[in-house]
Parts: structure tokens; sequence; C-alpha cells
């Protein structure tokens, strides 16, 4: 989602911080503003790696709060994909920090970066690359999987912990945002649970995090859905009569987190994949 607001509409700081400690080295940290979109940050002996820098406006404030509860430099910002509301916060970190993100994963000026060789888990055959590093002692694993909602997605994963931040190929508080078919997305949700450990801990671009369990009832809210416009469907073909009837009601919390996320939108994107 690329809709964010130039600096200067910015000037307090009444908007809510939340900080949410997920492991001993790991942080998520959201502002209430604009598409509220997640910061993770990992923190080692070495130093910080930053997930997400998220909104220009916030970004002074992100700084102080990563002072607050880490230690050390700010060795990498790592990008999810190119949209505003979580890249736009780079521009207020020093341009000595390398930037890593889906463009610049072939890139070997940035140190360390490598194709795994074997797969790593044996149930892992949709995703055709991963990238590795090492930092704090830790692999890191770069997963691209572009197109589902962007052309230059990618997956940050910390093996050692079993948490991931997903960007925005994952949307846990709202209906997702995919150029693809929504049939494709709901097998890519499937693909997540059979690749990933059961006790993965999933961060979406948006949204709190997800376990396995929260996972599956999400993908379980999603078919809902759309079998309810499926049924519909029988009986009416026309998509604006179908969003004035609001037969997503029921799911009605999903469409409110992200603006533009609306149950309309989800109807549509419904109503075109069918
Ligand atoms: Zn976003």
């Amino acid at each position: 989602m690329n809709t964010d607001k130039p600096r200067h509409y910015f000037s307090n700081n009444e908007v809510r911080e939340e900080i949410v400690q997920l492991d001993n080295n790991f942080f998520r940290i959201t502002y209430f503003w604009g598409l509220k979109p997640n910061t993770l940050v990992f923190t080692g002996d070495e130093g910080i790696m930053i997930i997400d820098p998220g909104q220009r406006p916030m970004a002074g404030r992100l700084i102080s709060a990563i002072n607050r509860i880490c230690s050390g430099k700010i060795f990498y910002l790592v990008n999810t994909h190119p949209h505003g509301d979580h890249i736009s916060g780079n521009g207020e970190f020093s341009r000595e920090i390398p930037v890593i993100w889906h463009d610049s994963l072939d890139d070997f000026t940035i140190k360390g970066i490598t194709k795994l060789k074997n797969r790593p888990f044996p149930s892992c055959r949709h995703f055709n690359l991963f990238y590795t590093m090492i930092f704090n002692n830790a692999d890191i694993w770069f997963i691209p999987f572009p197109g589902i909602h962007s052309g230059k997605d990618i997956m940050v994963y910390f093996p050692s912990w079993n948490i991931i931040h997903m960007g925005d190929l994952l949307l846990t508080q709202s209906f997702p945002a995919i150029g693809y078919k929504v049939q494709d997305y709901i097998k890519f949700l499937g693909i997540l649970q059979e690749t990933f450990p059961s006790r993965t801990k999933f961060i979406g671009g948006h949204g709190h995090e997800l376990d396995m369990n929260g996972l599956q009832e999400y993908e379980a809210m999603l078919k809902n859905t759309v079998e309810e416009v499926r049924k519909e469907m029988k009986t009416c073909k026309n998509l604006e009569e179908l969003q004035r009837r609001d037969i997503l009601k029921e799911w009605g919390i999903y469409g409110e987190y992200i603006g533009f996320l609306t149950k309309d939108y989800w109807i549509e994107s419904i109503f075109r994949s069918i």
C-alpha cells in the first residue's frame, strides 16, 4: 500500500505507540497513524536489524523507541516490499546503513547474503529461492514471493525463533491486499502452513501477530467469505447489488482496519475471482 501522507501532516506525539516484545531479541513496534505498518526489530550482540522502518513521519519516534529498548548500533534495514508505508522511514536513517530488499538480494556488495542451495524444509517446493545471511550469530532467511501484493515481496524468517515478518503478504486484521485471484491467495496461506513449523509466529505487514492456529482461523474466515459470495451469486450476478445487500456484514470488522480494504473491496475481489 502506498498512500503515505506528507511529513508536515504530522506534528505531535499523541499517536499511540505499541511495542510488543516477541522474544528476548525481537520487538514489534507499531504506530497507530496512517496505515499502521508493523516494524520488526531484531537485536543481539552485533547490533540491530530493522525490518520495515515504516512511515517517515513516525521514524523519529521509532528511532527513540529503539534506543530506549535496545543497545547497540543499527546495522541493517530490511524492506519487505517497496511501498511507502513500509519504507519511507528509510530516509530518516543514516545512508551508511545498507538496505536489504528484493532487488539487492543478488547484489553481493551487501555483505554476507548468499543463496541457500539446499531447500531448508522438506515441504517447501513452492518457494524457488531462499537467501541467507548470518547476523547476531543467527541465520536469517529472505524468501522472495513476488506477485501476491507487489512485484517485489520478500518474507524475512528467523529459523532459530520461528518468527517471520510477512510484509503485506499477510494482513492479519483486514481483508488481504492482493492482485491475485482470491482462491490462489487462500492456497498461499495453505502453503505457509505446510512449509513453516507449527510453532511459527507470523508478523503481518499490518495488524497483530498470528500463531499457526490464528493463521488457520484467518484462512477459514476468507474461505467463508468466498462461500458467502458464491452462494449469493447463484441468485444475483450484479456486483453493485451484492455490495448493496451487505452480504459480508458478519465479517465487517476485517473491512475496518485499513481504510480502503473495505467489505465492498473484498466482495469485488471475490466476485472477479469466481
Ligand atoms: Zn502496507
